[in-house]
């Protein structure tokens, strides 16, 4: 399986490429950065002020075909659906295309302080998350999973940056199997994975 990260009017080059860091190892150098040229514009709700998800997604289906694997959009801009305020990011199950936005996950959005550190966790949680549905997870009820339904960005803090044992095991059903290094509540450091992969 092959992972394609789309960043979209994406600036923020140091998260980019901790993220990309993160993707390749967590799935074993099967990711690769393309560019989209996608149409935002098409999107964007000028009475909400943010772009309408599910469009984006309907969008880059049309420019994708060509990419044989998951296609994940990486955004700055605010996410909506009509039914919430927000979204941090959309997938579709069992399903080939994701979006994660990085506007909601900043620190500086609620408190005003900046925190890479925070930034890149949230992001990468928030990552794995949505390419988890690509793979067939729906949310798990386990707080600490990955794949744990966040309604805000502190239900974001407190899950870990790993797929339980149940959703791993479906992972392994759906053939997902030999994907991904498996991250588990004792190793959840992600820090700690990448050390041991650079040292053996
Ligand atoms: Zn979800
Ligand atoms: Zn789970």
């Amino acid at each position: 399986m092959k992972f394609f990260i789309a960043p979209i009017e994406f600036s923020n080059v140091s998260v980019l490429n901790s993220i990309t860091k993160d993707i390749s190892v967590i799935f074993k150098d099967n990711v690769s950065l393309i560019s989209l040229p996608l149409n935002t514009a098409a999107a964007y709700s000028r009475d909400r002020g943010q772009y309408f998800s599910t469009q984006l997604i309907a969008d880059a289906m049309k420019l994708t075909p060509a990419y044989d694997g998951k296609v994940l959009m990486l955004v700055e801009f605010d996410l909506f659906v009509p039914v919430f305020t927000y979204v941090f990011g959309e997938a579709q199950l069992n399903g080939k295309h994701s979006i994660v936005s990085l506007c909601r996950l900043h620190e500086e959005f609620y408190s005003g302080k900046t925190n890479d550190k925070l930034l890149h966790e949230r992001s990468l949680k928030e990552i794995l998350h949505e390419l988890g549905h690509n793979m067939g997870l729906i949310h798990c009820r386990n707080w600490n999973c990955v794949m744990h339904s966040s309604q805000g960005v502190e239900e974001i803090d407190i899950k870990g940056n790993f797929y339980c044992p149940e959703c791993s095991g479906i992972l392994s059903n759906n053939g997902y199997k030999d994907t991904f290094v498996k991250l588990t509540p004792d190793n959840d450091s992600l820090s700690k994975i990448i050390d041991s992969d650079h040292i053996t």
